[in-house]
């Protein structure tokens, strides 16, 4: 039996466990962080702000 992957993130901000998580950048060192929809929205008004993808923990293809 293989172990199982690990298929969960934590938000770079406020360290909670999401099976969703947004890549953005949020100053000008164009470092991606990984962010809950709750924190990327306090995000939102950065003039840093950029988004560069979505991270899903269920990927189904
Ligand atoms: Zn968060």
């Amino acid at each position: 039996m293989k172990p199982a992957r690990v298929r969960q993130k934590t938000c770079a901000n406020c360290a909670v466990i999401s099976d969703i998580l947004f890549r953005i950048q949020t100053d000008s060192s164009q470092t991606w962080l990984l962010f809950c929809p709750a924190c990327r929205k306090l995000h939102q008004d950065n003039p840093f702000y950029r988004y560069g993808g979505t991270w899903k923990a269920n990927k189904r293809h």
